[in-house]
């Protein structure tokens, strides 16, 4: 996980900062408790079952 991206990236929903979790690969928001996976080295921010 590049963690100049990492910098970068907020949380779609509050649009707070992202916390990198390396033990499930995943970011966090904490706020949320939200997960976004990353697939090939790239976060997906878009985790449907997020927003249900
Ligand atoms: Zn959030």
């Amino acid at each position: 996980m590049d963690k100049n991206l990492l910098q970068v990236l907020a949380c779609p929903h509050c649009k707070e900062k992202l916390f990198y979790s390396e033990d499930i690969n995943k970011l966090e928001c904490k706020l949320d408790s939200l997960q976004f996976p990353i697939e090939d080295n790239v976060p997906n921010l878009t985790c449907k079952e997020n927003f249900e």
